[in-house]
């Protein structure tokens, strides 16, 4: 009697492992390739079209700071203008992807760009390997950032900071490498002024 309940106990625990799983459908991740709660419209979302061709990763040791140096306009369609960068950067320049790692549009929405395990492309002289790369899009040298995109800018660059260890004295602007006008003078001032770096801070894990 007791092996009987044996058998019937070891029929079961087969049937409960090896029975198909009707569940097989697993949840795609959306989670942003930040730690933080931070709100990241994934490139999945604005469909980005995958990677052709690679080059050597690198390990992220600076935050850089830039501006897209183009007057952006408040009814600009954001997406199209991410795909056609993505499409001039690989077709004109030979770029693998997007120049940036991360994108901050006119409402301060960030989007993910080029994977950030990529060094990144300029079109200056300094070496990008070790390098973060956050565009605000628009050109600042004539247009206002606002708080908003202020605030969030200062939010993705602590989350990478955080992230990626990156101390305080390394976050920058592309004009703090090179001759160039990029960030635009409206955001170049948060950074000469210090403001950004403070802010950064404060929103800074402990
Ligand atoms: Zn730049």
């Amino acid at each position: 009697m007791t092996q009987r309940i044996l058998h019937v106990l070891i029929a079961v625990l087969f049937l409960s492992y090896c029975a198909p799983q009707v569940e097989t459908v697993s949840k795609p991740s959306l989670e942003p390739a930040s730690p933080h709660s931070l709100e990241i419209v994934t490139r999945a979302e604005w469909g980005w079209v995958p990677l052709t061709d690679t080059i050597l990763t690198h390990e992220i040791k600076y935050i850089t700071i830039h501006h897209g140096g183009e007057d952006f306009s408040e009814d600009k369609d954001v997406i199209k203008y991410l795909i056609g960068l993505q499409s001039w950067s690989r077709s004109d320049k030979n770029w693998i992807d997007n120049p940036y790692h991360y994108m901050i549009d006119l409402q301060g929405k960030i989007y993910e760009a080029r994977p950030i395990e990529y060094p990144g492309d300029t079109n200056t002289d300094y070496d990008v390997r070790g390098h973060a790369l956050i565009c605000v899009m628009g050109n600042y040298e004539h247009q206002i950032l606002s708080k908003t995109q202020f605030e969030q800018l200062a939010l993705l660059t602590a989350t990478l900071a955080d992230k990626y260890g990156v101390s305080n004295d390394l976050i920058k602007s592309h004009k703090d490498y090179t001759e160039t006008l990029c960030p635009g003078k409206d955001l170049y001032r948060y950074l000469e002024d210090g403001s950004l770096v403070k802010r950064v801070a404060e929103l800074r894990k402990p």
